[in-house]
C-alpha cells in the first residue's frame, strides 16, 4: 500500500531524513521506533504531506504522492489532486488536536459532510458506530474540554476512520497521556490492528510494538537502520544502535 523509495528530507542545512526506503503492506501493522530527532513524525507528515520532500518518492496505493509524472516530466501536483490524496490517509497526533467547539459527535461528523459530503443523517449514524466502537457512545454530546486526554484521543482515531481510510497514521498516540489513560488508546489501536487495518505507528509503547506490529522498524539519524519481526528486532537486536535505544526505553 504505502512504498518509500530514497526519501530525502531537509529542513535549511538539517539533513532529517538521508534516504528513507520503507514499504508497507495492505492490513499491516509497522511500528517505527527509534531516538528523539530520528525523523520519523517528519516521515508521517511526509506521507501524509504536510511536509514536501527534498528527494525520493512515496507512493500511497500505487500513486505518487504529491508529484506526478507527465511526458517524463515531474510535476507538483494540482491541490485538488492533494486534497483527494490526504482524504484517504487518516492521522492521530501525539496532541489531540480535536475542534474544541464542537461536541465529541460534531468532531466525526466534520469531515464526511464537509469533504466526502454524505448527509448529515449517514454521517451522524457512522459516527455513532464509531464512537461506540471507540467506548464513547456516551459521551457523544461532550465537548472536548470535557473529556479526558484519553477520551479526546479516541474520538481523535473515531475521526480519522470516518473517512474510511485507506491507511491509518499515529504519531506517539500516548506520549502526551497520564500513564493510567495509556492502556484505553492502545486497546483500541490493538482492535484496529486486529481488524486489518494498514497503520503505520510512531511509538515508545515496546509491549504494543511486541504484541501489534508485524513489523518494527529501527530509525536512527534519518535512516532506517534494522527492521523486522518484533520478537526479532525489540528481544535480538543486530545493530548496537538498536541495542543502546532498546536498553534506554526499558
Ligand atoms: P520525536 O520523537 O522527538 O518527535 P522524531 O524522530 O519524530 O522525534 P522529527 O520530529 O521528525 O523526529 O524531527 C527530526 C528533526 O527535524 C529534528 O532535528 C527537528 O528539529 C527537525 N525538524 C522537524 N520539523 C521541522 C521544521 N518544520 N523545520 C525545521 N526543522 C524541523
Amino acid at each position: 500500500l504505502v512504498k518509500a523509495v530514497n526519501v530525502i528530507k531537509h529542513f535549511g542545512h538539517n539533513e532529517v531524513l538521508k534516504g528513507v526506503d520503507l514499504t508497507v503492506d495492505r492490513g499491516e501493522v509497522v511500528c517505527l521506533l527509534g531516538p528523539s530527532g530520528s525523523g520519523k513524525t517528519t516521515f508521517l507528515r511526509l506521507i501524509n504531506q504536510m511536509e514536501t520532500l527534498t528527494g525520493g518518492r512515496i507512493w500511497v496505493d500505487g500513486e505518487l504522492i504529491g508529484i506526478e509524472e507527465r511526458k517524463g516530466k515531474l510535476h507538483v501536483r494540482k491541490d485538488s489532486d492533494i486534497a483527494r490524496q490526504r482524504s484517504r490517509i487518516g492521522m492521530v497526533f501525539q496532541r489531540f488536536n480535536l475542534f474544541p467547539h464542537m461536541t465529541a459527535l460534531g468532531n466525526v461528523v466534520e469531515a464526511p459532510t464537509k469533504v466526502k459530503k454524505i448527509s448529515k443523517a449517514a454521517a451522524t449514524a457512522e459516527a455513532m458506530a464509531l464512537l461506540e466502537m471507540v467506548g464513547l457512545a456516551d459521551r457523544a454530546r461532550y465537548y472536548p474540554s470535557q473529556l479526558s486526554g484519553g477520551q479526546q484521543q479516541r474520538v481523535a482515531i473515531a475521526r480519522a476512520l470516518a473517512m474510511k481510510p485507506d491507511l491509518m497514521l499515529f504519531d506517539e498516540p500516548t506520549s502526551a497521556l497520564d500513564p493510567e489513560l495509556v492502556g484505553e488508546v492502545l486497546t483500541v489501536m490493538r482492535e484496529l490492528a486486529a481488524g486489518g487495518t494498514t497503520m503505520i505507528v510512531v511509538t515508545h509503547e515496546m509491549g504494543f510494538a511486541r504484541e501489534a506490529a508485524d513489523r518494527v522498524v529501527f530509525m536512527d539519524a534519518g535512516v532506517v537502520v534494522e527492521e523486522g519481526n518484533p520478537n526479532e528486532v525489540l528481544l535480538n537486536p543486530r545493530h548496537e544502535r538498536t541495542k543502546t535505544f532498546l536498553r534506554r526505553v526499558k
